[in-house]
C-alpha cells in the first residue's frame, strides 16, 4: 500500500492503523441452518434449550456485559432469544474462533432494554462446535412484546474485503501527537477516507452518532477489539461492489445506526460488549 499522508506530509506508522475489514453486504435470500446468514435458522441442537435474555431486573450490577446493566421489566415470563446472525469459520475465518469451535451464532432478546450507554436490544454470542449438533430445533416463536426494528430479514451475505483506516477521534494517543492532533478533536480532517456504516467482520468502528470509548476485558483486562459490525443502512463506499439495497436487512439499530459487538483479542470467549452508535 502506499506510504498514508496527512495534509499532503508522509506519515510514517500510519499505514499500521489499516484494518482489513470483510463487508458482509446482506441482501434478502433463503439461507439454511448450515449457512452464514443474518435472520435465518440457526444450527441449533434440538436438545438444547433456546436461551432467555440474560438481562435481569432490577438490574445485576455483576452481569457479565456492562453495556446492558438495565433492563426491561419483566411481567410475564423470560423473553426467549431470538436468530440475527450465524458465521461459519470456513466463511469467515478472519473471524478468531475460540478453539474447537467452528460457527459464530448471534441471539437478540428482541425488546427495548434501558443501559447507561443506550437502548436496544440484548446480545448473545454463542460459539459452537457444529460437529456436534445432530437434529436441528426449530426456532421458537418470538416473544409477543418483540420490537419488529430488531429482528432482521433473512439475508445471506456476498462478503468483499475493505481496507479501513479510523476515524481520527480512534487514532491511538501517539499518531494524534505525531500528526499535531488537538485531544478532544472529532472531526476528520479533509480528504480523510471516510469510514462508512455498513455489515461487516473487523475494521474499525464507523462512530457517527456517538464518540470512541476505551473498551476492556473484565476477565484479562485487554483491550476490545471492534468484531462484528451490524447496520441499519448499507453505505454505498467505493468497495467496487454493487450495492443493490441500502437497508436489506429491514432493521432498525439505534438511531438508524450501527450495532457494534466488541471482543478479546487473547479469547473471543470472554465476555464481549456492545455499543450502538
Ligand atoms: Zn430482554
Ligand atoms: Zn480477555
Ligand atoms: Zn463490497
Amino acid at each position: 500500500m502506499r506510504q498514508l499522508t496527512y495534509d499532503g506530509v508522509p506519515i510514517p506508522g500510519l499505514n499500521d492503523l489499516v484494518r482489513t475489514a470483510i463487508r458482509l453486504h446482506p441482501a434478502s435470500g433463503e439461507p439454511r441452518p448450515d449457512e452464514s446468514h443474518l435472520g435465518g435458522p440457526l444450527l441449533w441442537p434440538s436438545d438444547e434449550p433456546w436461551p432467555e435474555c440474560p438481562v435481569t431486573w432490577p438490574p445485576d450490577p455483576d452481569a457479565s456485559d456492562d453495556a446492558w446493566t438495565g433492563g426491561h421489566r419483566l411481567d410475564g415470563p423470560v423473553p426467549v432469544m431470538v436468530s440475527v446472525a450465524q458465521f461459519f469459520r470456513d466463511d469467515f475465518p478472519e473471524l478468531h474462533f475460540p478453539e474447537g469451535t467452528d460457527v459464530l451464532q448471534v441471539l437478540f432478546c428482541p425488546l427495548e432494554h434501558d443501559s447507561p450507554h443506550h437502548r436496544g436490544p440484548a446480545v448473545r454470542l454463542v460459539w459452537r462446535d457444529s460437529g456436534e449438533v445432530g437434529d436441528i430445533a426449530d426456532p421458537p416463536p418470538a416473544p409477543e412484546a418483540a420490537e419488529a426494528a430488531f429482528r432482521p430479514v433473512p439475508c445471506v451475505f456476498e462478503p468483499c474485503s475493505i481496507d479501513e483506516l479510523p476515524r481520527v477521534c480512534d487514532f491511538p494517543a501517539e499518531t494524534r501527537a505525531a500528526l499535531g492532533i488537538a485531544d478532544g478533536a472529532a472531526e476528520d480532517p479533509e480528504g480523510w477516507p471516510e469510514l462508512g456504516q455498513y455489515s461487516k467482520i473487523g475494521g474499525w468502528t464507523a462512530w457517527s452518532a456517538t464518540g470512541p470509548v476505551e473498551l476492556g476485558c473484565r476477565d484479562c483486562g485487554a483491550r476490545l477489539l471492534q468484531t462484528i459490525a451490524l447496520a441499519t443502512e448499507e453505505h454505498e463506499v467505493g468497495c467496487g461492489c454493487e450495492v443493490a439495497e441500502d437497508a436489506p436487512a429491514g432493521w432498525t439499530l439505534g438511531r438508524r445506526g450501527v450495532l457494534n459487538i466488541f471482543t478479546c483479542p487473547a479469547d473471543a470467549s470472554h465476555p464481549f460488549k456492545v455499543r450502538i452508535d
